[in-house]
């Protein structure tokens, strides 16, 4: 097994070679060579713990790094920086099932991937005699820039640099993310969209001239975002381990299908959970969902994907993106692996912002059913969900919670599903209370965070509760145009 691009270049390398590129030569993604079946290894899965089972499953995509490294990444990320031993506990809400991917340092889902991908990283770079510095660049709608920091923060050898939209991210991620310590932590907030963020880092990356000026200085850029096989990978195990949480809490059998719906930006979380299908897991439906930026709702129900729209500033502000990067990889496997027509798909999305796949790749998507939220039902849903199970959503939840309510009653499957939860409702409280409550304008984010608490009778998460008592450590703002000079300044060149 070893990594090789989606768009055809021919290139095979390493997972710890991938991990340390980020992004193929040729622009393509990372993807497996081969996917390994486990199915007929799930029964002896059932009892095993997160660390167990992520061993498991990383040991057939991180081919290269022995037993040892592995689990050394393993232990050092889920450890008591999660606030349950579960790692990923599933929560039982009526008739269906939550998995509350929350419970790390920066209480968002990213910090499944994020709390490992260093560890990762650092072995690859030892493993691979590295001798550079490695600068990690990151583009972040809110959540990864914190989850990274964390992650990344005094690991040696490495620095960070992190970009935001200034005004596309709630008060609370920014507070989190301008309160990072850390020797080797820059954080930016861009003057523009996410896109415009994330735009600016790809073409970074593709600019030969900076990648050769900073290796001269002694630096090579590395990405933490979605696209490295170092984050998504790790998520593949959650998909795994709800399945065997629910066979082993009876509330399914051995071999019985079950559905995932996932609130979904760049394409990353989802992607995880086809790969756990290709490996083998039994999954019937993937419920793919969105926010008012529905393009991915577009491209299920008629094959084109079109960015040419606005953005939309919503309450899942994670989920506001135009362009899902992963995508890309959904591609590769819906074609067949045919690159050339991976490439055509890609090109015309570049030069025309718009693309559409022919009928075979579409046959190919069967597993997939596209749903989009608008503003109003994500609040009704926070609502209503509350009110009738006192369990209390987060905007992004309650986004794919309502996405499902819509599928059942389009298509009446009764398949059991899971719900994937991606952050702590206390990550949005203003949005999240205002759902539930009148709030009063004039109280700050932590009242609000304290009147949620009361109102619900649910606990703060530590690192939320901890946040005001934080001095900022980054105040830097820059244009879209201004990234690079932004980077060399950090690194005093
Ligand atoms: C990142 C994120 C998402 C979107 O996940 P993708 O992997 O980008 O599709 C959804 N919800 C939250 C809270 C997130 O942080």
């Amino acid at each position: 097994m070893y990594f090789i691009s989606t768009r055809g270049n021919n290139e095979k390398i390493t997972a710890s070679q991938a991990i340390i590129k980020g992004l193929s030569t040729d622009k393509g993604l990372y993807v497996p060579s081969t996917f390994k079946d486990i199915s007929d290894q799930l029964e002896n899965l059932v009892d095993l713990d997160y660390k167990e089972l992520a061993y498991v499953i990383l040991k057939e995509f991180l081919t290269d790094y022995s037993e040892k490294e592995l689990k050394y990444c393993i232990e050092s990320a889920y450890d008591e920086k999660f606030d349950t031993e579960k790692i990923a506990p599933i929560s039982k809400v009526g008739n269906d099932y939550v998995l509350e991917l929350y419970h790390g340092p920066t209480c968002a889902f990213k910090d499944m991937a994020l709390t490992i991908m260093p560890y990762l990283l650092k072995t690859a770079i030892e493993k691979n005699n590295l001798q550079e510095e490695v600068v990690i660049l990151t583009a972040t709608s809110g959540d990864t820039g914190k989850a990274a920091l964390e992650g990344f923060s005094d690991v040696d050898k490495i620095k960070i640099v992190v970009f935001f939209p200034e005004n596309g991210v709630s008060p609370i991620q920014k507070l989190q993310m301008k309160t990072t310590k850390g020797q080797n932590t820059c954080v930016v907030g861009i003057n523009g969209n996410f896109d415009d963020a994330q735009t600016g880092v790809k073409n970074i990356f593709s600019d030969e001239e900076f990648n050769k000026d900073l290796k001269e200085k002694g630096y090579i850029l590395s990405s933490a975002n979605s696209i490295n096989i170092g984050r998504l990978t790790p998520q593949v195990v959650y998909y795994f381990y709800s399945y065997l949480q629910l066979v082993k809490e009876n509330e399914i059998a051995l071999g019985d299908k079950i559905n995932f719906v996932v609130p979904t930006g760049n394409f990353g979380n989802i992607l995880a959970g086809y790969y756990a299908k290709k490996m083998g897991l039994p999954v019937n439906k993937f419920i793919c969902a969105s926010n008012d930026n529905n393009v991915l709702y577009d491209f299920f129900k008629t094959g084109v994907y079109d960015r040419n729209r606005e953005l939309k500033l919503t309450t899942s502000p994670s989920m506001d993106i135009l362009i899902s990067s992963n995508l890309e990889r959904l591609l590769f496997e819906i074609s067949n692996r045919d690159t050339n027509k991976v490439n055509s798909l890609i090109d015309d999305l570049n030069n025309k912002g718009v693309y559409k796949i022919d009928e075979e790749m579409k046959k190919n998507l069967s597993s997939f059913y596209g749903g989009y939220s608008t503003e109003n039902v994500v609040t009704e849903t926070i609502k209503e969900v509350f009110d009738k199970y006192k369990y209390l959503l987060d905007t992004h939840t309650a986004v794919a919670y309502s996405c499902y309510e819509k599928y059942v009653e389009d298509t009446n499957d009764n398949t059991k599903t899971v719900i994937v939860s991606t952050a702590s409702p206390y990550k949005f409280s203003k949005d999240v209370l205002s759902s539930i409550s009148n709030v009063d304008n004039n109280l700050d984010d932590f009242e609000i965070i304290n009147k949620l608490s009361d109102l619900t009778n649910t606990k703060i998460p530590a690192p939320i509760k901890e946040l005001k008592d934080l001095d900022i450590k980054h105040n830097i703002t820059c244009e879209k145009d201004e990234l690079k000079y932004e980077i060399l300044k950090f690194l005093g060149k």
